[in-house]
């Protein structure tokens, strides 16, 4: 998908994925965060959170946790730690790459006596 204005490529709307391991851990704020079971899934807006002792070794592994397509995994230690995956058709916008594209296309529309009832 292509902005309306300069046809850059629009970002696809990903979904991120973390491995952790399920026993008791301190979060970054030192906040504590609890045990969890083996395999056990935690979702929060666009991120997933799974908590395994055997985490996938490779991008190709981290298929079999989604049915989206995986789009790139960060490997520490040869274990994944994240991932992110895209479900093939959503973007971070339907017209626009950035809100400076939004912008110049409001000011066209404007200069070409568009108007627009907002209330
Ligand atoms: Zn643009």
């Amino acid at each position: 998908m292509r902005c309306i204005v300069c046809e850059k490529s629009i970002k696809k709307k990903l979904h991120y994925f973390n491995f952790l391991p399920p026993q008791e851990a301190v979060g970054c704020m030192k906040q504590k965060i609890p045990a969890r079971k083996e395999g056990e899934i935690i979702h929060n807006m666009n991120i997933s959170t799974i908590f395994t002792d055997h985490p996938p070794a490779s991008k190709s592994g981290c298929s079999k946790f989604t049915n989206f397509k995986v789009m790139s995994a960060t490997i520490t230690n040869g274990a994944v730690r994240k991932f992110s995956a895209w479900d093939g058709e959503t973007y971070a916008d339907d017209y626009f790459c950035s809100d400076k594209c939004a912008i110049k296309q409001g000011y066209a529309s404007a200069q070409h006596n568009a108007r627009y009832c907002w209330k």
